[in-house]
């Protein structure tokens, strides 16, 4: 045996290894992403049965699910409508009592497997209260002869997760027989994440690093009690402990990588003297809040430190980003260097232009924007773009270069580049980042956000980061009242609308689509809809802003509005992120319950950002809870930060990160919305090793 292949661990073996387990089940098992031993012994069950005792089918009670043991004595197929619907029936006898079960659309397999006389486990509730007793589509389970019995009965027994072709009682052999012939290897083994490809390899020290906690089971122990607990209680004990590993496992990601970038790395000094920044905010017209000013304390000390800057800006809508942005860029250019800001769509890119250009011009500063559309920068630049190398172009530092993602990707080389600022980009992953960056050569980081972080995630996906929030507005703003209201009240809201619109504000109406799509006539679109509101309002200007409008004209558009030319603009989510226009207080939004919370709660910090009172109605007919619980949510707070949480537990990270970093982290164990503590603990555990 080499010295290389010593070091795998038996857990890694393929899943062939297992007794019982042949070409044809390792297939099936890959299906459900199940490789290895580990994969196995991790596939964690997705429901539990007590089967120490069976429930008489005498005793079954409609809407409680059970599960009954009984003895086939009848089968059959019944067809409907000339053949074209079938149903295949059995009635199960346990002594007790006779169940009829029922399953719509017969498959071939059926009568032979359902047979006279053979034994079943079914777990199922009752249709309703009359007989005969009636299980339509229960989950069954055949008890064989001969099989290993006590591995499916007298016990509570693991439901994993299955794929066409395994059954539950194969899969719970194969892992029990895992489970006999490595659990020792369990003890001693560390414990494996896909993590995204991180731009440092992954520590080798994973593999032997190992820890026991007080208050948990052994990870060897854990594993057994996951798929066969003695009580209903040990399952979170055990998950616990191998949710603590996942984030062990990601710390130690997380930690080492920083470790890592923190060696290879040197700062470039860009904390500033100041000489920029005092006329700056003297012009400003306001006063930085305590917060920004704190903020502001800690990039400064950053980005006169040692190890390059990478912080998260975390701050609700309206907080004030983009001032502390201005700042941070004043630091970089007072010391010498470029600055590159880079913002997720053309129209806010436009208006940090415009802001920027604004502040910066009569300091001696220059602004370059570059957009899809917008193309200022230099001609020579931009033809070595065309030819798809990367371009370096030549500015005197001092530059502040403001530009769209796609810009920022297509590969330019800024030299000089001090520091690199990503607005509004939470949907970044780790890799994605230090990719931009690094084009810079290790320029300094911030990256801001409006998505407020819940802490869980804040220490895992964002664990890379250094943490800032500005968690105070501005003062001298109006309040945001939020309502909630059906459609049947959309002619009193629209002349609510006309009213406020009549004293001189404005107000942005937002909807899911941009077309109507067959699939859904029920989800509004702005195309359609752009007419209704101009009738709604007439004697006002309207005007329409979605992803198809051109980029030229969106931002006649914007400028329209934002000089009140426009009173009302119909719009889909595409003003979501950054556009600042304080006159505008009134926000409706129709299919509410088509947005994700943070998202409505983004839209609706399009408002509130002048001095008068600001209005928000989510127009949603959704008649289930869940929706009208979240939207209830947004009626009641205006704190992102409690809005974010919520919207984590209600929906899960991925639809508050977006594919890219959801993706990336798949948990079997660890729950990102609940395990605030297991993830600080892993967090300290890891420290103390590392
Ligand atoms: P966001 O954090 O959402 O990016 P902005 O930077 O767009 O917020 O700021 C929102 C508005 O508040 C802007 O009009 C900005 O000029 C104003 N603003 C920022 N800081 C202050 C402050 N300290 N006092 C008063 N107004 C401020
Ligand atoms: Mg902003």
């Amino acid at each position: 045996m080499s010295s290389s292949e010593k070091n795998i661990s038996p857990l890694a073996a393929s899943v062939g290894s297992v007794w019982g387990v042949g070409e044809e089940r390792a297939k099936l098992l890959a299906r459900l992403e199940i490789f290895t031993v580990e994969d196995l012994l991790l596939h964690n069950p997705r429901r539990y049965e007590d089967r120490r005792k069976f429930l008489p089918i005498r005793d079954l009670k409609e809407k409680e699910p059970a599960t009954v043991r009984g003895t086939i004595i009848a089968a059959g197929i019944k067809r409907f409508q000339k053949g074209a619907r079938s149903l295949f029936e059995c009635v199960f006898d346990d002594g007790t009592a006779r169940l009829h079960c029922r399953w719509w659309q017969a498959q071939a397999w059926m009568p032979d497997w359902y047979a006279v006389g053979r034994e079943f486990l079914i777990y199922g509730k009752l249709d309703n209260e009359k007989k005969p007793r009636t299980f339509t589509h229960p989950e069954t389970e055949y008890c064989e002869p001969g099989d290993d019995e006590f591995i499916h009965v007298n016990r509570i027994v693991p439901i994993h997760p299955l794929t066409e072709g395994l059954t539950a009682r194969v899969m719970r052999s194969i892992i029990w027989r895992a489970l006999e012939k490595y659990e020792n290897e369990l003890s001693v083994a560390g414990c494996k994440l896909r993590v995204e490809n991180s731009v440092f390899a992954t520590p080798k020290e994973l593999l032997t690093f190992n820890f026991q906690p007080a208050t948990l089971p052994e990870r060897a122990a854990a594993v057994r009690m996951i798929h066969f607990p003695e009580e209903l209680t040990d399952v979170e004990f055990a998950r616990q402990r191998l949710a603590l590993d996942e984030f062990v496992a990601l710390q130690f990601q997380i930690q080492s990588r920083r470790k890592k970038f923190e060696a290879f790395t040197k700062a470039l000094p860009c904390g500033g003297d100041n000489r920029l920044m005092k006329p700056f905010l003297s012009a400003l017209g306001f006063k930085l809040t305590a917060a920004q000013a704190n903020v502001l304390k800690e990039i400064r000390a950053d980005m006169g430190g040692a190890h390059p800057m990478r912080r998260l800006l975390q701050g609700d809508v309206g907080s004030g980003k983009t001032a502390v942005a201005a700042c941070s860029a004043l630091m970089a250019i007072e010391s010498g260097f470029n600055v590159a800001l880079m913002a997720p769509t053309e129209i806010l890119a436009e208006q940090h232009f415009r802001n920027f250009s604004k502040w910066f011009e009569p300091l001696g500063i220059k602004v370059e924007i570059q957009t899809g559309s917008r193309k200022i920068v230099s001609a020579p630049l931009l033809k070595s773009a065309v030819r798809g190398k990367p371009f370096t172009f030549n500015l005197q530092p001092s530059t502040l270069f403001i530009g769209t993602h796609a810009l920022f990707t297509t590969g330019f080389d800024l030299p000089m580049l001090g520091l690199v600022i990503i607005d509004e980009q939470h949907k970044f992953g780790v890799t994605q980042r230090e990719a931009l960056v690094r084009k810079g050569n290790y320029p300094h980081l911030l990256v801001m956000t409006a998505t407020p972080i819940p802490r869980t995630l804040g220490l895992t996906l964002y664990g890379d980061l250094d943490i800032s929030v500005i968690d105070e507005l501005p003062g001298g703003r109006g309040a945001i009242k939020t309502f909630v209201r059906t459609t049947e009240k959309l002619p009193k809201v629209f002349e609510f609308i006309r009213e406020k619109i009549a004293s001189g504000r404005q107000a942005y109406i937002v909807y899911p689509r941009v077309d109507v799509a067959d699939t859904d006539k029920d989800i509004k679109a702005v195309t359609k809809e752009f007419a209704n509101v101009q009738k709604a309002l007439t004697g006002f200007k309207v005007g329409l802003l979605h992803g198809r409008v051109k980029a030229a004209e969106k931002e006649a558009v914007m400028a329209e509005f934002r000089a009140n030319k426009i009173q009302a603009l119909v719009a889909t989510s595409l003003i979501e992120v950054g556009v600042d226009v304080p006159n505008a207080t009134i926000m409706l939004i129709e299919n509410a319950e088509h947005f994700g919370l943070a998202q409505l709660h983004q839209l609706r910090g399009r408002i509130g950002r002048g001095a008068h009172e600001s209005f928000c109605i989510l127009i949603s007919d959704a008649l289930n809870e869940e929706s009208q619980a979240r939207l209830k949510i947004l009626e009641e707070t205006n704190d992102g930060f409690k809005i974010a949480e919520a919207d984590l537990k209600l929906r899960g990270p991925g639809e508050l990160l977006g594919q890219q970093q959801s993706g990336a982290m798949r948990l079997r164990f660890g729950n990102l919305a609940e395990d605030l503590n297991l993830i600080r603990q892993a967090r300290e555990l890891v420290r103390k090793q590392i």
